[in-house]
């Protein structure tokens, strides 16, 4: 690992990826969650961050955004700190870990994706309520923009932190499992927009855990059990040895089947 971290701390960061991460280590309790990953994701692409449970993937994420401070290692956002992008990069994250029950309408959820543009003291205008029920609409909820967020189901909830990070605009989308405990309506609507989202040149990073849907919905996929085990285009890195590798035991005949 100190090779690596030499020989990749005279490397300019890639100013074209929207996101790249070097050598990076998270430990909690000294206990590494993520060990010397290195990631780099392209514009327009869209990758699954696939492995068991305690691999690791949140924290790879949270680590992404700054949100848990690494060991080592290094994250750029084309090219540039991550602090100073910020304004760019979308999280929605896992939906287990939200406060449901804070008092707030959805629309309010969604006008907090634009406080960037809005600035905190600046009125709310017509024009954000507009974009903001855009938004909505682009997610199937804009018949919900007044009722409170706590009364909402899982999927509804889950398009509405989807909706607040359309408004704001990013550029580079990460989704902590967007679519684990949804309802079917829900998913195909979260999918077409991220679809979409695509569609436009953005970057889209998941993690996801049902691996029946993995080559219908993403390009590429990051396998991970604390290192990284695999990375590239589904056809070539989503196998079952690499899958075997990444899940050891863990993995359960009937996922397996689902590869075919
Ligand atoms: P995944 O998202 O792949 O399920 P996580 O990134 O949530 O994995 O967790 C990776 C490992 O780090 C797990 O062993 C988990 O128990 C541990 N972990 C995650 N968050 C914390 C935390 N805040 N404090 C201590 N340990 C944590
Ligand atoms: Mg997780």
């Amino acid at each position: 690992m100190g090779l690596t971290l030499a020989r990749d701390a005279g490397r300019a960061p890639d100013a074209q990826s929207p996101l790249e991460i070097r050598g990076l280590t998270v430990t909690y309790a000294e206990k590494p969650a993520v060990f010397s990953v290195d990631a780099r994701f392209e514009p327009g692409v869209m990758t699954a961050i696939v492995g068991p449970n305690g691999a690791g993937k949140s924290t790879l994420l949270k680590a992404a955004l700054g949100i848990v401070r690494p060991v080592s290692g290094q994250v750029s956002a084309w090219g540039a700190p991550i602090d100073r992008m910020r304004g760019r990069i979308a999280y929605v994250p896992q939906r287990a870990s939200v406060d449901w029950d804070f008092p707030a309408r959805v629309i309010d959820v969604v006008l907090m994706g634009q406080y960037r543009q809005l600035g905190l003291l600046r009125r709310v205008r017509t024009r954000h309520m507009e974009a903001a029920f855009d938004c909505l609409r682009r997610v199937g909820m804009d018949g919900f923009a007044e009722r409170q967020i706590g009364q909402l189901s899982g999927g509804q909830q889950q398009r509405v932190f989807l909706a607040r990070a359309l408004a704001q605009g990013a550029d580079l989308y990460l989704l902590d499992e967007p679519f684990a405990g949804v309802d079917a309506a829900t998913e195909k609507a979260i999918i077409s927009v991220l679809k979409e989202l695509r569609q436009q040149g953005k970057t889209v990073v998941a993690v996801h855990h049902d691996l029946s849907t993995v080559p219908d919905y993403f390009d590429r996929v990051f396998l991970i059990n604390t290192t990284r085990i695999a990375e590239g285009p589904v056809d070539k890195v989503f196998t079952q040895s690499n899958l075997q590798e990444a899940y050891g035991g863990r993995l359960a005949t009937a996922q397996m089947n689902a590869l075919g």
